[in-house]
């Protein structure tokens, strides 16, 4: 049986980031229930940074992760991962709060007409968010992997963990396949498994819900649109971004709950894409090139989980990460490296207060909703 110091479950952006910190510390493997890392949700993304977006606690570390973003050290990649393009919040009466760390200024009606030509007259003005950037998903999570590699870790792809169980201090994890390894701390980094993952592994599941999101790659019948922002609306009902000169990606901005699977666009939401689109500009919708969509998994309260587990001291969750899994995680695998490795926090992430991602929030809150049930 191959022995680790740690075996972290899921290759995605979560698992790769994490592994990447903790690799030349622990004897690390990183088990991949698909043939290769990244298929589910880090492979499916909108591909932006918006440092607003998740709310305050969210937003301080996207920002802590915007200089890694921005110049990565050069032992981990030899360029940035960002292109800025900014982010127009269009409103038709109150503009939106953002948190008040974010960059913003207003836009007035004639300056958002230069913005998005032959946009509709109700978007009365807009609120401008300067920062927002698209992110190079496939080099980030590769630069990841291969940092991790360099370091010393492995990865196993084709692997699905069954079920795990603690042995005299180790944890005994067998996969799918028949084989079984042993190692001294979990890690579940498994998306929209996080939940079944846990229960695999007797650990109690603090309530992940996976929800689906709809992404759609439009051609209409207006050029120059590649470097076109970033735009949404207060409502959070809608977003879109150039692509080429005539594409853009549209999202409805949909949330709907779902089982951990391989997730497919429904007709439905392509075609709600689309209306909600045609209420914003007046161009012409020529055809959909191709529609994905993808599970972005949420805690109760809507903010990451990162720490071991209330119930069992080995088990560390890594999970969470909603619609901002890939803006933040070079700060998130920092912060999680840390508290795994139980070591000082880099100096980027000192000022972020850990314990607001710990999955015991999670456990103490439900057991005061139950004592409050009760009493
Ligand atoms: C449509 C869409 C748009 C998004 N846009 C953005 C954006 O613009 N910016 C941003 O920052 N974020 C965005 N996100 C969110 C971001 O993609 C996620 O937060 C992030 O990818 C989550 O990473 P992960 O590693 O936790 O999950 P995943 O990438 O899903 O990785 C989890 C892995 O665990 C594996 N696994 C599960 N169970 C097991 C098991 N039993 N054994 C072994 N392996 C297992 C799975 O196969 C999977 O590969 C978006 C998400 C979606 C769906």
């Amino acid at each position: 049986m191959s022995d680790f110091d740690t075996i972290i479950v899921g290759g995605g952006i979560a698992g790769a980031s994490l592994g990447s910190e903790i690799a030349g510390k622990h004897r690390t493997l990183i088990i991949e229930a698909e043939e290769y890392c990244g298929y589910h949700s880090t492979g499916r993304s909108a591909a932006f940074y918006l440092e607003s977006y998740g709310g305050p606690e969210v937003a301080k570390l996207s920002k802590a992760s915007r200089p890694f973003l921005d110049k990565p050290p050069r032992e981990f990649a030899d360029h940035g991962f960002l292109r800025t393009r900014g982010d127009l919040h269009l409103t038709r009466d109150e503009l939106p709060e953002l948190p008040r760390s974010v960059e913003t200024r207003v836009v007035e009606r004639a300056e958002l007409e230069r913005f998005i030509p032959d946009i509709k007259p109700e978007w009365r003005r807009a609120l401008l968010e300067p920062g927002c950037a698209d992110i190079d998903v496939a080099a980030l999570h590769g630069a990841f992997l291969r940092s991790y590699r360099k370091l010393g870790g492995t990865i196993a792809t084709s692997s699905r963990l069954a079920r795990a169980r603690r042995v005299a201090n180790a944890w005994i994890v067998d996969l799918v396949d028949g084989t079984s390894l042993r190692a001294s701390i979990l890690v579940n980094a498994a998306g929209a498994w996080a939940d079944s993952v846990a229960i695999a592994c007797g650990v109690a599941p603090l309530e992940v819900k996976p929800k689906r999101r709809t992404m759609v790659q439009l051609r209409v019948g207006k050029s120059g649109l590649k470097d076109l922002p970033l735009v949404d609306d207060a409502d959070g009902t809608f977003y879109f971004k150039g692509e080429g000169d005539r594409t853009l990606w549209l999202s409805p901005h949909d949330e709907i709950e779902s089982a951990p699977c391989d997730a497919a666009a429904e007709e439905i939401d392509v075609a709600t894409a689309i209306d909600r689109f045609q209420a914003v500009v007046s161009w012409p919708v020529e055809r959909v090139e191709r529609s994905w969509a993808g599970l972005r998994s949420f805690a109760p309260d809507r903010l990451p989980i990162y720490g071991f587990a209330a119930d069992e001291d080995c088990f560390f969750w890594c999970a969470g990460q909603g619609g901002f899994g890939i803006q933040t995680s070079p700060a998130a695998a920092k912060m999680g490296a840390s508290l795994l490795l139980s070591e000082e926090p880099h100096s980027t992430i000192k000022s972020i207060d850990p314990s607001v991602f710990s999955p015991k929030r999670l456990t103490d809150r439900s057991l005061q909703e139950k004592r409050g049930g009760a009493g």
